[in-house]
């Protein structure tokens, strides 16, 4: 599995007063199995670009490529496409309808046309892979669940459907700090055992930089910047300029090299940090 994007530009309300240009040329390529972080300030097309993956949008110029396939296409089928295309909305939770939690986790497979059993088989599967106990809450009622469980179970039904590429559009906001921090391990875990290609929207730098394989950097609806975590977040004044920023740890040696110390910055986590702080000392 692989995702080319070329050319793709959208724009809103064509030809209105209040017309947005909300994709401007981006080009980009995913290789199969990479976990892709996608970040960038509010409003710059990141949001639009997931639409544009699972076909729910589609661009005035440009194409997408999944495995050869141009799903820009009028013939192509949206059926066909989000078989293969999982997208996880932004406060996912609000999607949860059905009265029992085995029932909506099943709505996406069903819609795939598999099954009873395999459906069964598969509900079960994905409410153990986002570490919830499917036979402790098969017939309870998605609306009796906490926050942050309500949206592992809508997380759920998109893994149920076996997505060869899961995409999550900002699925940690409004998460409080563990639920955030588990969250993100599930998916990770997920992205492990099932091979996927992973796209991540997020603003949290420091979960960009633990989790992914390759990062795209949105600026006013362009693809700017495209590396791995390191490459990206050696740019800090870019995204600085387009109102981002590096990993906490990072971020304190850029601080600690301002005041005229010798240390290398290329630090993403803690554990690197301390290294680095200490190299320098030992300069001293
Ligand atoms: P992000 O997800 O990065 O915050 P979006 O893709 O939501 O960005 O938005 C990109 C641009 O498109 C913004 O200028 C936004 O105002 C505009 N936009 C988003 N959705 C719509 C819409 N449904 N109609 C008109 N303009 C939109
Ligand atoms: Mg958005």
């Amino acid at each position: 599995m692989s995702i080319q994007i070329k050319n793709l530009t959208h724009i809103y309300s064509e030809g209105m007063a209040y017309e947005a240009v909300a994709l401007d040329d981006v080009n980009f390529q995913i290789e199969d199995g990479e976990f892709v972080g996608i970040i960038g300030h509010t409003g710059s097309g990141k949001s639009t670009l997931l639409q544009h993956l699972n076909g729910l949008l589609k661009p005035k110029t440009g194409s997408i490529i999944i495995n050869g396939t141009d799903i820009t296409n009028k013939n192509i089928s949206l059926h066909e496409i989000r078989k293969k295309i999982g997208l996880v909305f932004q406060y996912p939770e609000y999607q949860l309808f059905e009265e029992t939690i085995a029932k909506d986790v099943a709505f996406g497979p069903l819609n795939l046309g598999l099954s009873e059993e395999e459906v069964q088989e598969r509900v079960k599967e994905a409410i153990g892979l986002v570490g919830m106990n499917y036979e402790e809450l098969k017939d309870r009622s998605p609306f009796e669940l906490s926050g942050g469980q309500k949206r592992r179970i809508a997380i759920a039904g998109v893994i149920a459907m076996r997505p060869e590429v899961l995409i999550l559009d900002e699925p940690t906001a409004g998460l409080d700090p563990k639920s955030h921090k588990e969250l993100l391990h599930m998916v990770y875990e997920i992205h492990k055992s099932q091979k996927n290609i992973t796209i991540l929207v997020s603003h949290n730098m420091r979960d960009i930089a633990n989790f992914t394989d390759k990062v795209i950097v949105m600026d006013k609806g362009k693809a700017v910047l495209t590396g791995t975590p390191k490459e990206i977040f050696r740019e800090r004044e870019k995204l600085v300029e387009m109102g981002l920023s590096v990993p906490p740890a990072t971020e304190i040696l850029y601080q600690i090299r301002e005041k005229g110390i010798n240390i290398d910055t290329d630090a993403l986590n803690i554990d690197e940090a301390v290294k680095s702080i200490v190299a320098a000392l030992g300069e001293k």
